[in-house]
């Protein structure tokens, strides 16, 4: 009886477009605050300390192979993929903390209470592409991290490797010019589309929740902009501004 009741429910809230309420996801991790940076440890930490979904982070691969934290392809003068490590290492963020590899990242990581949203970085050639996505899932199964950790790429070819690699992990694409059913083909679970992209596509909301996928967006600071994706139930928003979502979320 009770089982009867329960399915009946889930079939109502499948009808009605019930989702579980939008959480939120510090761009570049928690920096729009006092002693953070993006993509800085304490960034990550500063959000964790919020209770967060998420906290998003970058990571782009050294001419010596060693994976790091960072936005950009250049930094502070060096181009990342042309630079050695040891030459990055010394390297000080807007904080003053060092640029954090992302060994270090992940352990610090481990130790809070929220999603690791991991976006590796497109590259000039596929093979890069490949080794990256080969070395970063590597460690992150080595460090019992698979649960935490999710994945984000714009570039098609890495998403099609995480699938390869790691099949059973949350991977979202990026770039915003595929129909969630073509990615779901693909193995790739979740859309982390640009705002003006689902204002643009709002059904695609629809169709990746039909199709059991999450549906992800960024960069969304604006506060009438973070009502409406509320409004339209996409399962997380990606901000520089997470207190202000979650306020409107309370
Ligand atoms: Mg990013």
């Amino acid at each position: 009886m009770k089982r009867m009741f329960l399915s009946a429910f889930a079939l109502v809230a499948c009808f009605m477009g019930l989702q579980a309420q939008t959480q939120v996801i510090a761009h570049r991790g928690f920096w729009k605050t006092e002693g953070s940076a993006q993509n800085s440890i304490t960034a990550l930490e500063k959000a964790a300390d919020e209770k967060l979904y998420g906290s998003e982070f970058d990571v782009q691969v050294t001419s010596d192979g060693k994976l790091i934290v960072n936005h950009d392809s250049k930094f502070q003068g060096f181009v990342i993929a042309e630079t050695p490590y040891k030459q990055l290492k010394k390297i000080r963020l807007a904080n003053g903390e060092k640029l954090p590899n992302l060994k270090k990242y992940l352990k610090k990581g481990k130790k809070q209470d929220i999603q690791l949203i991991l976006e590796i970085k497109s590259h000039k050639s596929k093979e890069v592409e490949n080794q990256v996505v080969a070395d970063v899932v590597k460690m992150v199964k080595k460090m019992n991290l698979e649960k935490q950790v999710e994945y984000i790429a714009f570039s098609l070819n890495v998403c099609e490797q995480l699938v390869k690699h790691t099949p059973n992990s949350e991977i979202a694409y990026l770039n915003g010019d595929i129909a969630p059913a073509e990615l779901k083909k693909k193995g790739i679970n979740g859309i982390d589309y640009n705002q003006n992209v689902l204002f643009k596509h709002p059904e695609w909301v629809k169709e990746a929740h039909e199709l059991g996928m999450k549906v992800n967006v960024w960069t969304v600071n604006k506060i009438e902009n973070m009502q409406k994706f509320i409004d339209m139930k996409v399962d997380y928003i990606t901000t520089d501004q997470p207190l202000e979502t979650k306020e409107l979320l309370r």
